[in-house]
């Protein structure tokens, strides 16, 4: 129908659909209403995560081609993006979760997913059994009737303790109703896949190493299960904790690089953390790519032979030589955060886990001098000449 009144063609300009070409990346999918030709057509859109595109909070084309590229790289049936990171776990968890669940998780866990989960037993009434993580036997002692999920992380922050996901996964596989999330964040699909070694949800913060740059805040969760995946879809859509197409698209972007900017940070840490191991002022170096990482050979059979692109280091002047430290690095900036093509450094003990004293430090695994690096991409000989200037204030 066209009209001759500027004002209703300034409202209704054609949209244009590509004939004969299509464009070569994802384009931004920004406007959020989809129209149909019918009432029928549109009936059968409101039919799942998988259905036609109407409203951009239950489905959006650029969301959907992130959410199949990280379906495809981890191994999964389907995905869901969301706001953030903590947007993916919390419609994980909300979603899977109701009064009177019991959950297993790792003690070393991502602040916000502690934080959640606290939250969730105090005001929800799910209780939570936490385990180390390191034996096979604490999930089999911890495992009740009332047991609905197992939640872990490949590699935990920032002691960069490696998990047994295929043994830790294998003691509640034959319980139908245990569902096994992991946070995938800082292994990356490059170097694990855990839906491969029996996981049903994978979630990410799409913040670091997918979108890579710094410049979004995003998440997804990746479903063995197309059912699993309606369930948290659906409470998803609820939250209106989906993802925004312009964050989508720039983390379609991000993953372009993904395989490099991961092969090259794994590069650059594993030489870091060699020559750091190396030097007077530190005590001890945690990289899953050393020898006398006590999971180092499980790191080479579970990350594909590499260790990750965060180490962390305890130096030997405690607490004080950990503040000169980061107050000292340039071309490293001074920030929390990890998987950026910039290399990040911090000191857990007088900043993100400041309320700690040395002994509740000691429980989480943490030293007073310890630093935790998060590799970029620069060249390695620039980032070791900073790291050995700040090392010589010491
Ligand atoms: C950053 C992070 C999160 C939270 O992600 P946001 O995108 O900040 O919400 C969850 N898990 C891990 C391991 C993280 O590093």
């Amino acid at each position: 129908m066209s009209s001759e009144h500027p004002e209703t063609r300034a409202v209704h300009p054609a949209v244009v659909q590509p004939a004969g070409s299509r464009p070569l990346s994802v384009p931004i999918y920004q406007g959020h209403l989809f129209a149909f030709d019918s009432a029928d057509d549109m009936a059968a859109a409101f039919d799942g995560p998988q259905g036609a595109f109407f409203y951009s909070r239950l489905g959006n084309p650029t969301v959907r081609a992130f959410e199949n590229a990280v379906a495809d790289l981890e191994g999964g049936t389907s995905a869901l993006a969301t706001a953030s990171g903590m947007g993916a776990i919390n419609a994980v968890l909300m979603s899977l979760l109701r009064s009177g669940d019991h959950v297993i998780a790792q003690s070393c866990l991502y602040g916000g997913t502690y934080a959640l989960l606290k939250d969730l037993a105090e005001r929800w009434g799910v209780e939570v059994t936490y385990v180390t993580g390191d034996d096979p036997a604490e999930v089999r002692a911890a495992l009740r009737p009332e047991t609905r999920l197992l939640y872990l992380e490949t590699i935990a922050n920032p002691t960069t303790q490696v998990v047994d996901l295929p043994a830790l996964i294998a003691e509640v596989g034959d319980a139908p109703d245990v569902r096994t999330v992991v946070d995938n964040t800082f292994a990356t699909p490059l170097l694990c896949r855990p839906i491969e070694h029996g996981a049903d949800i994978v979630v990410h913060s799409a913040t670091k190493f997918l979108g890579g740059h710094s410049d979004i805040i995003g998440g997804v969760a990746v479903f063995a299960d197309a059912d699993v995946h309606r369930r948290v879809w659906d409470h998803a859509v609820e939250l209106g904790a989906t993802a925004d197409p312009f964050a989508a698209w720039l983390a379609i972007r991000g993953l372009a690089t993904v395989a490099l900017r991961v092969a090259r940070q794994n590069e650059t840490a594993l030489d870091l953390a060699r020559r750091l191991a190396a030097h007077p002022a530190v005590a001890r170096v945690n990289y899953p790519g050393l020898p006398e990482h006590p999971q180092y050979e499980l790191a080479r059979r579970l990350l594909d032979g590499r260790g990750g692109g965060v180490l962390s280091f305890e130096l030997a002047g405690g607490r004080e030589a950990g503040r000169t430290f980061i107050g000292a690095v340039q071309l490293v900036s001074l920030t929390p955060s990890l998987g950026d093509v910039k290399t990040l450094v911090m000191h857990p003990a007088s900043t993100s886990h400041r309320q700690l004293d040395a002994a509740a430090l000691a429980a989480a695994g943490i030293g007073e001098g310890t630093v935790r690096m998060a590799v970029g991409i620069e060249h390695a000989d620039d980032l070791w000449s900073d790291i050995a200037q700040a090392l010589a204030k010491l």
